[in-house]
């Protein structure tokens, strides 16, 4: 009997009717600017710390709830490591404090455009997305996100894709007027001027979500946390079960989060220097770019996809955008095409930059 057929004999679940595989283009290129992830590479002591992982390690079951992991993730945002649960990635901690915070049916405010993983999380979860259009300037619309009274909202802050920052304000009005819980995700925290982990240490209703893919160079190690109160995130952690970071991925975020901290600050200094080199690139090519605070920047741009189909030919892997809502409203015609450029080292961008003329020539 084929999987097919058992999934036929068998109930599906009526909510996951609609979910759909992620699947973004993943053909190898040699410039691949397209996943927002550390284009320098994992830092060299977490690599250290990987390789001196033995086979009698491996060969046992990691810490439970990762104690040791959250102890060094508790020195690094100054709180203590009660507030702390870590997960396979931050896809695992946004899915399980989803799972955790809402009962089937529950709604969840998620802006749009945003991370595009969120509604599906809700959906996973039988929770119900609805989406709430970013306003003037990519600014969270407070009202709209409360309207419908969700038990979840979703803020992301710097905003996948259009890399803006959530103001500061909107961020505590949404906290001081929902009855819910209110999830910031800061994967691209370490790019921004500021960011909002002080909300997750003074108040109860709030969940700060981080990761170790961005600024940390861990991707392919899948190491995300959270930060909250001790009785928010003892919910999530419930959500997630136990041994979800594996004894390799915890030994390099620790050494990364310890004797990599310098090499971890050094090259984020160099990509933001970096985002602001290309934004002025792009500007004089004439093509519009959002004010970014993360590690990528959105240029809006008509055809996006057909041009990044054209440079991935050349060898380049750029991530293309049909449809965002809002994107083309005030700049130049592009109907929600857009292209999102992730940020790496100066050569690679080059790189990028002239495949892009080719593409649009
Ligand atoms: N949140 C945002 C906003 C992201 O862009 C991503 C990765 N694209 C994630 C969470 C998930 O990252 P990870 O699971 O690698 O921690």
């Amino acid at each position: 009997m084929t999987t097919t057929e058992v999934v036929q004999l068998r109930n599906q679940r009526e909510c996951y009717a609609g979910i759909r595989l992620y699947a973004p283009d993943r053909t190898p290129s040699a410039i691949d600017l397209s996943d927002n992830t550390n284009r320098w590479g994992m830092p060299p002591a977490a690599e250290r710390a990987m390789r001196a992982v033995g086979s009698d390690v491996c060969a046992r079951y990691p810490e439970i709830y990762a104690s040791s992991l959250k102890e060094a993730l508790a020195d690094y945002t100054g709180v203590s490591p009660d507030m702390i649960v870590t997960g396979c990635g931050s896809d695992d901690v946004l899915d399980s404090a989803i799972r955790a915070f809402t009962e089937p049916g529950d709604r969840i405010t998620i802006p749009d455009p945003s991370f595009a993983m969120i509604p599906c999380f809700a959906q996973m979860n039988a929770a119900t997305p609805v989406m709430v259009p970013l306003a003037e300037d990519y600014a969270v619309d407070v009202d709209g996100m409360l309207a419908e009274d969700p038990s979840v909202v979703y803020v992301c802050s710097p905003n996948n894709p259009t890399g803006t920052a959530a103001a500061r304000a909107s961020v505590e009005a949404l906290v001081e007027r929902t009855r819910g819980v209110v999830i910031v995700d800061e994967a691209y925290a370490e790019f921004a001027d500021a960011d909002l982990l002080d909300l997750a240490r003074s108040r109860s209703n709030v969940l700060v979500v981080r990761t170790m893919s961005k600024a940390f160079g861990l991707a392919g190690l899948r190491v995300g946390y959270a930060v909250g109160a001790p009785a928010l995130v003892g919910e999530v952690e419930k959500s997630r079960g136990p041994y979800k970071v594996s004894a390799m991925a915890a030994s390099a975020a620790i050494a990364a989060l310890g004797d990599d901290l310098p090499w971890v600050r050094q090259h984020v200094a160099i990509a933001v220097a970096n985002r602001e080199r290309l934004s002025l690139e792009l500007k004089h090519r004439r093509i519009p770019v959002l004010p970014s605070s993360a590690n990528f920047v959105l240029a809006p741009l008509a055809n996006a996809d057909a041009i990044a189909l054209r440079m991935r030919k050349s060898g380049v892997a750029v991530r293309p955008f049909t449809n965002l809502r809002g994107i083309s409203a005030d700049i130049r015609a592009s109907d929600g095409s857009a292209l999102r450029i992730s940020v790496g080292p100066w050569a690679e961008i080059e790189g990028t930059l002239a495949a892009l003329d080719q593409a649009m020539a």
